[in-house]
């Protein structure tokens, strides 16, 4: 049995349950599980200390209903795991708040610091992008309310300065949240691409082919359709080096590429398994299809002129699979044994994996 050490139970609660290990996920659950917390958490205190201490029962009142709605959101994703939902919940609960408060509050014992927070949370649950325009949209009912309240506030301190020191803050803090958190969006798309493309062609990587081939096999058994996969080598690729050098070798693997990426239609995908092989898979794709396309594919690349006037030839091995039969390792084995045959009878052709008899 695994033993339950403090961090694992941490981690647990503060993911709702939901395994994965997905980083992206486990951010996005932390913060919202940190924000539905933090919210219990304020909301429940500032209840007990307007209602017991400062005797401000309307405030206290407007705190218990956002402690309320914030467990609510939090029990909710731990039971129902619907992330955009207590999310919404939860944003929903704290922008409502704020928005009552302020007028309510004005800005009795510098009250008003409170208003300016919730785009930390908009922009970190939603996104640079969608994060900042609820942001601007609720700074925007705030601020007005803040100009309504220089002419029926009465409250000394509440003037055009104050006003002006709120605003800024309030951009700046905006500023700051909007530009971390598009900095690691964009660091994030970067490692994704890194993690997924091979740096030499372009193409995608073994472990990228390896994730689609799962998802062609998962379609395939879904809607009972069958699909193609096919894994193409480079004839004589060695000697192509040993005559040329490696840096002809790399271009002519580039040109390839770029070749196979134009040629195929927009539902075949294509991937560099390693060295000079690459593989393709052809969703929603029967046998006889796939034989065409592929035998196009070798004619086009037998004529193209590569690199230093080089002839370049494939050969290749067509597996067709029929609604998602097989696991992954058999599938990519029956293509390697059919590429085997169309090696063995002399390069430069399609062969189809055929089962021994
Ligand atoms: P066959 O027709 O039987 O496939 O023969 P081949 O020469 O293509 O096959 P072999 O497996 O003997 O050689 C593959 C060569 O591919 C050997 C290796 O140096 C070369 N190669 C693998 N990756 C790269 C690369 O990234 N760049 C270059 N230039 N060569 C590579
Ligand atoms: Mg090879
Ligand atoms: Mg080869």
């Amino acid at each position: 049995m695994e033993k339950l050490s403090f961090r694992r139970l941490l981690f647990n609660l503060m993911t709702s349950g939901i395994p994965t290990d997905e980083p992206l996920q486990i951010r996005r659950l932390m913060l919202l599980n940190a924000f539905l917390m933090i919210g219990i958490f304020a909301f429940s205190f500032f209840a007990l200390l307007n209602m017991l201490e400062a005797e401000r029962y309307v405030i206290a009142a407007l705190d218990f209903g956002g402690a309320a709605l914030f467990s609510f959101g939090f029990a909710d994703l731990r039971y129902t795991r619907k992330e955009s939902r207590a999310r919404a919940i939860g944003a929903t609960a704290l922008v409502l708040f704020m928005v009552l408060f302020m007028p309510y509050n004005q800005n009795h014992d510098f009250g008003l610091i409170w208003t300016i927070f919730p785009p930390i949370f908009l922009i970190s649950l939603y996104g640079h992008e969608r994060g900042l325009r609820w942001s601007l949209l609720y700074y925007g009912v705030l601020f007005t309310l803040g100009i309504w309240g220089l002419f029926r506030w009465e409250n000394p301190d509440w003037n055009l300065i104050a006003l002006m020191r709120f605003i800024v803050a309030s951009l700046v803090l905006l500023l700051v949240v909007y530009v971390t958190e598009y900095a690691f969006e964009r660091m994030q798309r970067n490692l994704e691409r890194l993690s997924i493309i091979d740096p030499l062609t372009g193409l995608y990587n073994r472990r990228k082919i390896d994730t689609l081939l799962s998802q062609a096999l998962e379609e395939s058994l879904r809607h009972n359709a069958p699909f193609s996969l096919c894994i193409l080598d480079i004839d004589n690729f060695k000697q192509i080096n040993d005559t040329f050098g490696h840096v002809v070798g790399d271009r002519v693997l580039q040109q390839l590429s770029a070749l196979l990426q134009n040629e195929l239609r927009t539902l075949d995908t294509v991937g560099r398994w390693g060295g000079e092989e690459f593989i393709i898979i052809m969703r929603r794709c029967g046998t006889k299809e796939a034989l065409m396309v592929l035998e196009r594919l070798r004619a086009h690349i037998e004529t193209y002129p590569f690199e230093s006037a080089l002839k370049v030839t494939c050969s290749f091995g067509l597996h067709g699979v029929m609604q998602g039969s097989g696991d992954k390792q058999q599938l990519i084995s029956c293509a390697d044994r059919a590429l085997y045959s169309a090696k063995s009878e002399g390069k430069n052709r399609v062969a189809l994996y055929a089962p021994a008899a």
